[in-house]
């Protein structure tokens, strides 16, 4: 199994495991280290709305709290019918641990439909370096 067969399969295992009893929308994402290991994560709804927490940012702070630091790639598939991209929180979530090679993959259930680099997606970037 590849890499990214592998933060798929994961990714959606996360996705069933999602808390989201308000909207019954679950998302999965999972995150490649420069270290070649996944995390992934689940969205985390709350009775109070923004308290809830997205699955990219929890993949996120695994890899944080795992030792890691640069995202290789990052997976997001959600229960919807369309494609989910990160929101924009998470794309400056992901920026904060990307290189310019980070590539985002978005897939549904069995496969990979859209892959970019981060930049596509956040073509300005508010960056570590200008802090
Ligand atoms: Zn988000």
């Amino acid at each position: 199994m590849s890499k990214i067969e592998e933060m798929l399969e994961k990714a959606n295992v996360a996705k069933s495991n999602a808390y989201a009893p308000y909207s019954k929308f679950y998302v999965g994402a999972a995150i490649l280290s420069e270290n070649n290991n996944i995390y992934t994560s689940c969205n985390v709804e709350n009775v109070s709305f923004p308290c809830g927490t997205c699955a990219e940012a929890g993949a996120i702070a695994l890899m944080i709290s795992s030792g890691d630091k640069v995202i290789k790639e990052i997976l997001v598939t959600s229960s919807g019918k369309e494609l989910v991209y990160p929101c924009g929180a998470c794309l400056q979530r992901i920026r904060e641990f990307a290189t310019t090679s980070t590539k985002i993959h978005l897939a549904d259930d069995k496969k990979i439909i859209k892959t970019y680099l981060l930049k596509d997606l956040l073509p300005q970037q508010f960056s570590p370096k200008e802090f």
